[in-house]
């Protein structure tokens, strides 16, 4: 059973950010396909909710140029519906492919799973690879936070209590480029990542010109693994060299034991699947 809580229905963004201006113990509910469960988990204790529902003007696919940007209320099953972003974003539309069921994917919205700052938030690693930004906003203004600078911590983000998150936007990727991500889980289906990875590998001249590899539920955040992405820049790809970029990925991972999987089973496949999703993305461009 669901705790009483306010929930205030804004008609508009400007009124929204007024709310949020004012109450600062009030949280965005968006798709509450993550705040319905926790409220009745008890693990949310917020009762005090400012509706997304009205927004339309949060909720759209926009194209200008070589940048793509989706409104925080475009919903998983929006990005499925678009053709253009299986080549704007392949490695998001891969996760939307395999996020939650139909029920889900239709509620769901993009500004929600990356701002419920879960590990296992399935469109995050490829967003990371994508460079994307997002942009704040508040009754004072807004501001742009690249992705990767987004997270401090497990659900911890920089965005203030005034703040929402009303967009997030992205190049589209080079030609000679390949974008992958794999979600491990229990299931096809309505599962929660084990664990999760994105490449971005982009080719010139025969060496590898962009490594971007993102890695999620392995640590209290989603992230970038730096270290092995440098190991790949300025060569040609070899098994060797792949192989010790993915050591390096998950000797960079932190994960836990929980009922999904055990801390070790983690590592390994972190692993694993770096090793095979930038083979893949090095194969595919060639
Ligand atoms: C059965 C089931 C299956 C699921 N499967 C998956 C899956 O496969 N992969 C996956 O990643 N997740 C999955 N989820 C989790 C959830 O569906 C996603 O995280 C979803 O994207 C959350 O979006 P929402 O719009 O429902 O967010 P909400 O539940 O409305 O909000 C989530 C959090 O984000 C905040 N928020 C929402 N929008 C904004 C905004 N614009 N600005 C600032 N803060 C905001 C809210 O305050 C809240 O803290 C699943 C959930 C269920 C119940």
């Amino acid at each position: 059973m669901l705790p009483p809580f306010d929930l205030c229905e804004p008609q508009s963004l400007a009124d929204a950010l007024q709310a949020l201006s004012k109450h600062s113990d009030a949280r965005p509910l968006a798709g509450a396909t993550n705040l319905v469960p926790d409220l009745r988990d008890k693990r949310e204790t917020c009762r005090n909710f400012i509706s997304l529902e009205a927004l339309d003007e949060l909720r759209y696919i926009k194209r200008d140029g070589g940048r793509v940007t989706l409104g925080a209320r475009t919903t998983i099953a929006d990005i499925l519906d678009d053709d253009g972003m299986k080549t704007d974003a392949p490695a998001l539309y891969a996760s939307a492919q395999i996020f939650g069921g139909a029920m889900v994917r239709t509620a769901a919205t993009i500004g929600g799973n990356i701002c419920c700052g879960s590990p296992s938030a399935d469109s995050v690693p490829p967003l990371l690879t994508l460079d994307a930004d997002v942009t704040l906003s508040s009754a004072c203004g807004e501001r742009t936070v690249p992705i990767d600078e987004f997270y401090v911590d497990y659900k911890k983000t920089v965005m203030r209590s005034d703040e929402m998150l009303t967009s997030v936007s992205w190049n589209v990727p080079p030609q000679g480029s390949a974008n992958l991500f794999y979600k491990l889980a229990r299931r096809k289906g309505d599962a929660i990542t084990v664990t999760g990875v994105a490449v971005m590998i982009a080719v010139q001249g025969g060496v590898c010109s962009t490594a971007r590899i993102a890695l999620g539920s392995v640590g209290p955040t989603i992230f970038r693994a730096g270290a092995a992405e440098d190991m790949l820049m300025g060569k040609a790809l070899s098994e060797d060299i792949i192989e010790q970029a993915a050591k390096a990925a998950a000797d960079r991972c932190s994960p836990i034991d929980d009922i999904r999987a055990g801390a070790g089973y983690r590592l390994q496949t972190a692993h694993s699947l770096t090793r095979r999703l930038v083979t893949q993305a090095w194969q595919q461009i060639a």
